[in-house]
Parts: structure tokens; sequence; C-alpha cells
């Protein structure tokens, strides 16, 4: 599931690529996902003009001149495709099965596409008041930004702190605490940092506790540079795998050796998801 670096590398290459578009249609053959319905939907953006676009935890906001925005999350496997007029990317876009599940399609003035690819279909589009999208339930609800600068240290521990029994690999993937880090970051970052995830919050030292924020920005950063990553159907907007995947540690690595120790990494079930550590590099 795509967290913030992949998140982040959608809006960034959206930001760049359609913006002061006009919309001139909206086609979509999954309307179930098309919020408030598809009819208010494709009647809000026809003819509207993209001014910008911005992300919140796991949403993207897709900003309009006539005082909407279209608010998306991709959830398991949705990601936004931008098609020239001859409906083409690269030759890697054509021959990837991952970028053939289109479901939605904005139809450009200058016959340019933005599509929605989406095998398990459990991505959303919504259209609502640009002032009203910080009160979505789900952007709301969100805590702060795992990228953002006011996350310092001393918010971080303040946050966690309150969590004090439950174990830091769990609590990271809170979003009303902080938001965008999801299985992929958590299990690389307590990684990076040296800490089981396994760990109560309140028996973490004050020594670990300085390595696991720097290790989160450190180990989002990188992933937002490369892409994010693809260890299923994220693709960027041309249709592109993240680069991230090569550059992993412990996640999706279970039975495989340590790249730091050659200890063979496990995985583990806590609070319902898989996290994956190494015994010997983390504590
Ligand atoms: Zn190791």
């Amino acid at each position: 599931m795509p967290e913030l670096p992949e998140v982040q590398t959608v809006v960034t290459q959206l930001e760049r690529k359609i913006v002061g578009k006009t919309i001139k249609s909206f086609w979509s053959d999954w309307k179930k996902r098309i919020f408030p319905s598809f009819a208010v939907f494709a009647k809000q953006v026809r003819g509207a003009i993209i001014l910008g676009t911005r992300r919140f935890g796991k949403h993207i906001v897709i900003d309009l001149d006539d005082g909407y925005s279209v608010v998306a999350h991709l959830k398991m496997t949705g990601h936004f495709l931008v098609k020239d007029k001859g409906n083409r990317l690269s030759s890697a876009f054509t021959k990837d099965p991952v970028n053939g599940y289109i479901h939605h399609i904005f139809t450009f003035t200058d016959k340019t596409t933005l599509e929605f690819s989406d095998m398990r279909k459990f991505g959303w589009l919504r259209v609502m008041r640009t002032g009203e999208v910080e009160t979505l339930p789900s952007i709301a609800s969100l805590g702060i930004d795992a990228l953002s600068p006011k996350l310092t240290q001393k918010h971080f521990q303040g946050l966690l702190s309150e969590k004090k029994k439950r174990p830091i690999g769990v609590v990271l993937l809170e979003q009303d605490l902080i938001a965008g880090i999801g299985n992929i970051y958590r299990s690389e970052a307590l990684f990076l940092a040296g800490v089981l995830p396994t760990r109560r919050i309140e028996t973490l030292t004050k020594k670990e506790w300085l390595k696991i924020l720097p290790a989160i920005k450190k180990v989002l950063q990188r992933a937002v540079k490369l892409r994010g990553t693809s260890d299923g159907d994220f693709r960027d907007t041309d249709g592109l795998e993240g680069r991230f995947q090569r550059m992993l540690h412990v996640y999706g690595r279970t039975g495989k050796s340590c790249k730091k120790c050659d200890t063979i990494i496990l995985r583990k079930k806590i609070g319902q998801r898989s996290v994956f550590y190494c015994p010997r590099c983390q504590k």
C-alpha cells in the first residue's frame, strides 16, 4: 500500500505535469468510488483549470479554479498515470500489466489525460469545496506529517510517550499521531535506528529515542528521492516503478540474510500486520 513517499512522488509529478490544464471531461467505469456521486463529480470538474496539488497524509488533493478540489486516495493498488496526446507513455508503461486497470479518466482540453489505474478498485476520488478539504474526517483526524519540520524530537517524544505500554512498531502506524508511515517505512526506520519493533515505548533509552526520529525522516526522504517503493502495484505517473525497493534492509526480506550482519531477517505479526527486523542489529 502506498505510504508517504509514494503519495508525495505522485503529488510532485502531478504538480509538474497537470497544473494549468483545463479539464474537458471525466469518465469512469467504477462509479461506486466517486463521491459524492459520479454525476456531481463529472459536472463539477468539467471546465475547471488545475491550480495546484497538495498532500495530506496519504491523500492527494488537486485544487481547481472554481473553488472546488479533487481529493484522491490510492488505497491498495491505485495509481495515477499522465498520458500524452497519443495516449502513450514510455514502453515500460505499456508492457506493465499493473498499469492496465484504468477505471477513471480526466481528459484535458489539450487532449492529454490523467488516468487512474486500480486493480483492486479500493481507491477513491471525491470532489468538495477547497475550503472544506481539511474537514474531511480522514484528513481532519490525521496527526502531524512525518516529514513536517514541526515534528521535532521533543514533539515526537511527547506524542509517543502517552502510549508507553505499547510497542513502538505498532504506534508508528497510528495515523492520528504521526501521518504517513506505513508498514514498509516503520520496518526500515526501526532497522536503521537499531530498535526492535516489539519494544514497548516506556523501555526506550534516551539514546534510542534520539535515533528513531532521525531514522524515520532519513528513510522517508531517501524514499521520496527514489520515487517510493514498488513492492506490489505502486507506479509513478509515468507508469514506472519506484526505486527504493533495492534499498530495503528488512521489509519483505524474511529468510534472507541481513545486509549488515548476515543474520536471517525475521518477520512477526504485531497489531495484525507483519513487521520485519534483524534480531541481531536491532535490540
Ligand atoms: Zn543485522
